[in-house]
């Protein structure tokens, strides 16, 4: 058998992976970014074809990785991770840099940066995972560390999304567990989960003006599970 909360258990950290230029780009959440050799210093991306910044990493040969703080906030989540690139900018009235190749660097709320140039490609069926060598890494937060997925799913209570490697289909999970009472609803556009028993207001008395705490999708967005 699977048991996917298993899987939970593996560490990741979360990041912001770019590509691009000063003229175009895009850019998304990862959780998969690894170092896999040490001289010279290359590293691994796992990315779905259906990203919009996949297009990006093949066309220009580079790619930069933004490591992600305890601080990020939700919009950053909800911006790089449940948006697509191909129908907003999202680079827009963020703090961009450009590294060594052009490629776009986000900065907010990133505790280190780097910059790989584009190695090698293996087409792994839904995901490319993309070999870099990197260009340039620097420290931009010492005040902050890392976010891990672990720390992102207990404090946000939040779901890889769709496209990640590392996606769940959590009603698969919630079946399994159904023996209470208490209701939990999810957001239909991030996957939030908002459950009764771990708050002190019951979802069906927020003000009709709450918002999802993570993606900032209306109260309608969210259905009972
Ligand atoms: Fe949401």
């Amino acid at each position: 058998m699977i048991d996917f909360e298993a899987l939970f258990n593996i560490s990741y950290g979360l990041y912001i992976v770019s590509s691009g230029d000063a003229k175009r780009g895009n850019g998304f959440i990862s959780n998969t970014v690894f170092q896999i050799s040490a001289e010279p210093a290359k590293f691994a991306i796992s990315c779905n074809k259906d990203n919009y910044t996949y297009e990006f990493i093949k066309e220009y040969k580079n790619f930069s990785v933004s490591v992600l703080g305890t601080k990020t906030s939700s919009e950053i989540f909800s911006t790089f991770g449940y948006k697509s690139g191909k129908n907003i900018n999202k680079f827009e009235g963020k703090d961009i840099e450009y590294g060594q190749t052009g490629v776009p660097i986000v900065m907010d709320y990133a505790i280190a940066t780097m910059e790989f140039t584009l190695e090698e490609s293996y087409d792994i069926g839904t995901h490319t995972i993309f070999i870099g060598k990197l260009i340039t890494s620097k420290l931009t937060n010492i005040e902050d560390i890392a976010m891990t997925y672990s720390y992102y799913r207990k404090e946000r209570k939040a779901l890889a999304p769709k496209n990640a490697p590392t996606y769940i289909n959590k009603e698969k999970i919630m079946k399994k567990e159904s023996k209470t009472t208490a209701r939990k609803y999810k957001c239909d556009i991030c996957g939030y989960i908002y459950d009764d028993l771990d708050e002190s207001i019951e979802f069906a008395n927020l003000p009709e003006d709450w918002t999802c705490p993570l993606c900032g999708a209306e109260k309608s967005d969210f259905t009972e599970i």
